[in-house]
């Protein structure tokens, strides 16, 4: 389809087989297919109908599954049942007890546990290192290593991943790379286009958009993703068909969120600049030309109480989220960062001063009005 992205994320829904016609996808809310009778059954196990029992396939899945994959550009796509069984099936899709993944050491906290802790546990080495410089990356690769893992955009510093050198030095080495475009997402990003083997999502942030759902997408290369698919199978780490559908329906307004709300994050961002209570603001330059994100982490100054700071926040709700319709603000230190000890706390630059903004879709002078607001109160005179 030549159709633009704006497009795609409209219609990317399944082709109907159904006799009832309806607008949207029905939900198929069923844990397995009937069959007529042993040769229709026969003819699912030589390929040619696609359901039998939902955890190894349903129609909501696939058409989510599909539809990421066609947004990112990508040949295949999986759909899971939250971000970190998809990021976990891509890894296990790429590589084997006994081999080594090089990956940043500023990932998500959950994938900084997974990467450190569980993953060893069943056989394969992770060096976690600094992704900033190239040559730190190409000195942890060693004949084991299979694969680089990172994120397009880090949390909560909002590094942006120079995708073209990762690719480059993976293809040196015969490396398969995985990046993790939850803060992106297919909007901003297409790192699929650039060259990455596998791209992961937690589709409980933007890909959903509503903050009502937990789920995750892998897509990538063919061949890798049915290969995650079996895991996926295997491990039980499905998403359920209502999910699936709750995540296909915040799909569609995609385009309309993440361009409302990184439009209204560089207000934002560009307000706090100016701002003498506001120490630091980390926010990208640039990301793409459709705009920047939507998160925001602040270093409040040290004359600001950070607890009156986020009890003067009326309505913007602490939330140990991200990327909803609503403006939300979350502590790193208290939640995503709070297994890390104190050694990587500082290693990765997070203390007491460091807050996480979501930035939703409200009208902008009322996000700004509301910071001034929790700002100015929030002063230790
Ligand atoms: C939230 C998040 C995850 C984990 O996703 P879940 O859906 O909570 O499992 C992984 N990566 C990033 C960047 C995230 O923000």
């Amino acid at each position: 389809m030549s159709h633009s992205f704006d497009t795609k994320v409209v219609h990317s829904t399944l082709n109907q087989r159904s006799v009832v016609k309806s607008k949207t996808t029905p939900i198929y809310q069923t844990s397995a297919f009937s069959f007529a009778n042993l040769d229709e059954l026969e003819k699912y196990f030589e390929g040619e109908s696609d359901y039998l029992y939902s955890r190894m396939g349903n129609p909501n899945t696939d058409e989510l599954a599909a539809s990421v994959a066609q947004l990112e550009g990508a040949e295949r796509g999986v759909a899971t049942s939250s971000g970190m069984s998809a990021i976990l099936a891509g890894i296990l899709a790429a590589v084997k007890p006994g081999e080594h993944i090089v990956a940043a050491w500023d990932v998500y906290g959950g994938t900084h546990h997974l990467l450190s802790k569980e993953l060893p546990a069943f056989g394969i080495q992770v060096t976690l290192v600094d992704f900033s410089e190239l040559e730190r990356i190409e000195a942890a690769i060693q004949t084991n290593t299979r694969l680089l893992y990172s994120e397009t955009l880090t949390n909560p510093f909002l590094r942006v991943e120079n995708v073209y050198e990762l690719v480059a030095l993976a293809d040196r080495y015969q490396l398969y790379t995985m990046l993790d475009n939850t803060f992106a997402t297919p909007y901003l990003l297409n790192p699929f286009e650039l060259g990455v083997d596998l791209i992961a999502h937690s589709a409980t942030k933007y890909l959903g958009g509503h903050s009502d759902i937990t789920a995750g997408v892998v897509v990538g290369r063919e061949q890798l993703v049915a290969e995650a698919e079996q895991k996926v199978v295997a491990l039980g780490t499905n998403l359920s068909p209502h999910e699936a559908w709750l995540t296909q329906r915040g799909l569609k307004t995609l385009s309309l969120r993440m361009s409302k709300q990184s439009s209204n994050a560089q207000v934002v961002a560009d307000f706090l600049r100016e701002e003498v209570l506001v120490e630091d603001v980390h926010y990208p330059a640039y990301v793409s030309e459709k705009g920047n994100g939507a998160i925001i982490t602040l270093e409040l100054g040290e004359d600001i109480s950070v607890e009156r700071f986020f009890e003067s926040l009326g309505w913007i709700k602490i939330t140990p989220t991200l990327a909803g319709v609503e403006t939300t603000v979350s502590y790193p230190i208290k939640t995503s960062h709070r297994s890390l000890t104190d050694e990587q706390l500082e290693a990765v630059g997070i203390d007491e001063q460091i807050v996480r903004l979501s930035v939703g879709i409200e009208d902008v002078k009322d996000i700004k009005a509301e910071l001034q607001h929790a700002l100015t109160a929030a002063e230790v005179k």
